[in-house]
């Protein structure tokens, strides 16, 4: 059996505004059911919206990650934002190396690598995306492809630093496109994850890593992908934004 508690986290994107925010988690938490979830919850508004969200998390078991961070603590770095900054504003969680930040923001393996070893040191979980293109899924090279973005990414973070850490797989085929990965095919990469993870920083650590899948989970796909034995959850994007839906999904995710 699955002895790894789930996690349904939500990526809310350039969606929501300070007063939104609020008014959503406040749904959200309105809508869990009392006592143990059984299910870690986490939203990511936009930063602007953070201290919105954390204010209206206060009370309830929802939990608040940053969509970013840079490497640095401070400095000369207009627009960007540090992992101590996320951490005193209230934030646990730092999603690092979206497939947005990937293709739109020049983020490669090795600045992935930075963030993550930034979110660590500054006590903040990295959920660290990675995925491949239809492109590079139909010429074979998903496992490639994502065994590469996973050493990157890790690239000489040791085990006992890595404590914690969240690993998301997003076939980028399947963000934002309606076009979901079936559960075979999304557990066979989360399998090959675990034991690529299991290679790198042991059997221990792979067992109890959290891979959560991403890419168009909705309530009516969210049980059967969160039904396989390595899939721990899901990192949503569209349905997050919706109480209803995201709901939904953590309802499957604490069946
Ligand atoms: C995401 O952005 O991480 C994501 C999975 O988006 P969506 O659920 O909209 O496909």
């Amino acid at each position: 059996m699955n002895k790894r508690v789930p996690i349904v986290a939500g990526n809310w994107k350039m969606h929501k505004t300070p007063a939104e925010s609020g008014a959503l988690v406040k749904e959200i938490r309105t809508g869990l059911p009392a006592g143990d979830l059984g299910c870690e919850v986490i939203v990511a508004p936009p930063f602007t919206s953070i201290a919105a969200a954390v204010e209206a998390a206060a009370a309830g078991p929802v939990r608040v990650a940053g969509q970013n961070l840079f490497w640095e603590e401070k400095g000369a770095f207009t627009g960007e934002i540090s992992g101590p900054m996320l951490k005193e504003s209230g934030c646990s969680h730092v999603i690092v190396g979206h497939s947005e930040r990937r293709q739109y923001f020049g983020e490669s393996d090795e600045t992935v690598n930075r963030r993550i070893a930034a979110a660590l040191q500054y006590g903040l979980v990295p959920i660290f995306c990675l995925g491949e293109t239809l492109e590079e899924r139909e010429a074979g090279k998903t496992f490639e492809v994502v065994e590469t973005q996973l050493k990157g990414g890790i690239g000489t973070i040791r085990p006992d630093d890595a404590a914690g850490l969240v690993v998301a797989y997003e076939p980028v085929w399947a963000i934002g496109t309606g076009r979901t990965a079936t559960p075979d095919q999304a557990q066979e990469v989360h399998g090959f994850l675990r034991e690529a993870l299991a290679g790198i920083f042991g059997e221990d650590f792979a067992g109890g890593v959290r891979i959560l899948y991403g890419g168009s989970m909705k309530p009516d796909n969210a049980g059967s992908l969160m039904g396989q034995s390595d899939i721990d959850g899901g990192l949503v994007g569209g349905a997050s934004l919706k109480a209803a839906d995201f709901l939904g999904i953590i309802r499957e995710g604490t069946k």
